[in-house]
């Protein structure tokens, strides 16, 4: 059973078009975007195209093609602003405890600095 999906949220506004966002790449099932307020010189955000609120509605409700089209997005994006080789972080907040903000699966790509760690 899918989770229920506000269809008002941000991230289906910038999929529908009714707001900007700084685009990074597109396929059939996927776009990346700069994220509006970077925790590093290079964030990204990658998100399905289809209404899956997090992870866990994604990877239990999406088709093989639509996870396989995020996953190696995420990785060609990755290679293609260098961080591959850098370095980089990938993380995506899911739910209450994440303080998910915007309830669309999003994956940050963040790179471009020493990013710390994460648990101390
Ligand atoms: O993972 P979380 O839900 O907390 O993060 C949401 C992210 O979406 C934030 O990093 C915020 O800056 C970004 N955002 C964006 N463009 C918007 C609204 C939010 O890049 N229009």
């Amino acid at each position: 059973m899918a989770k229920s999906y506000d269809p008002n949220n941000v991230f289906a506004r910038i999929l529908r078009g009714e707001i900007p966002s700084k685009k990074v790449r597109e396929t059939e099932h996927t776009l990346a975007f700069h994220d509006i307020q970077p925790l590093a010189p290079t964030h990204i955000l990658v998100i399905p195209k289809g209404a899956y609120v997090d992870m866990d509605d994604f990877t239990a409700n999406a088709s093989d093609a639509e996870v396989t089209d995020l996953f190696r997005t995420v990785g060609s994006i990755a290679r293609e602003v260098g961080a591959a080789e850098t370095g980089y972080r990938v993380l995506s907040n899911c739910g209450t405890d994440a303080n998910q903000d915007v309830p669309h699966l999003h994956i940050h790509i963040l790179a471009g600095r020493n990013l710390g760690r994460m648990i101390n």
